[in-house]
């Protein structure tokens, strides 16, 4: 309904689409925008369009970047002997913000789910192989959902890295069932990567 006006109506059209957003928050949220100061306004706007314009993969590990090489790829500070595999890149941040662990990370940008037709081809499984014959990696951390995709992504990943001759450990049961990583508090997280399990 136009109760507003066409602009702002399309602007609160837009915000619900936003996933999580209904309507009743897209007014708000559009409100709250139309409230801004212009500069401010100005500036939501540009950084929407500049993080889309400028997003790419990480061609190491395959997070969502706007360089060739993300931050943590391309630090110096990090060992390059671990390697925690997970399913997304919001799944990177969660363990980023238990600032304890100092390794890299692949992010294979899914899970294997015969259910909906998603095979070891369509997520990146062969960029970790080629990884682990290009670097010097001693374990490899499979930190993939405790989710029937996510078990059956860990264990196809143990039977083809086992044979390699690097240790390979699972995240140990901390992390509940079906649980999204985004949404699990840093400490079970932690506890979670301690009692990691070797397969
Ligand atoms: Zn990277």
């Amino acid at each position: 309904m136009d109760y507003y006006g066409t602009h702002i109506t399309k602007l609160i059209e837009e915000l619900s689409r936003l996933p999580g957003v209904g309507g009743k928050t897209a007014q708000r949220l559009a409100f709250h925008i139309i409230n801004l100061p212009e500069d401010m306004a100005n500036q939501l706007a540009k950084s929407i369009v500049l993080a889309k314009r400028n997003t790419r993969y990480c061609e190491k590990c395959f997070t969502i970047t706007d360089k060739e090489l993300c931050p943590i790829c391309a630090s110096e500070k990090r060992n390059g002997t671990t390697i925690m595999v997970v399913e997304q890149s919001k799944d990177l941040a969660a363990y980023e913000r238990t600032r304890e662990f100092k390794g890299l990370y692949h992010v294979l940008q899914g899970a294997i789910s015969p259910m909906i037709g998603v095979g070891p081809n369509d997520i990146k499984v062969r960029e970790l192989l080629i990884r682990l014959q290009k670097e010097d990696i001693v374990e490899v951390i499979l930190a993939t959902s405790s989710t029937a995709e996510g078990e059956a992504t860990a264990t196809y990943h143990s039977m083809l890295i086992k044979p390699i001759g690097i240790n390979v450990t699972r995240i140990a049961n901390g992390v509940p069932v079906g649980g999204d990583l985004e949404y699990i508090d840093e400490i079970t997280l932690l506890r979670a990567l301690e009692g990691r399990i070797e397969l």
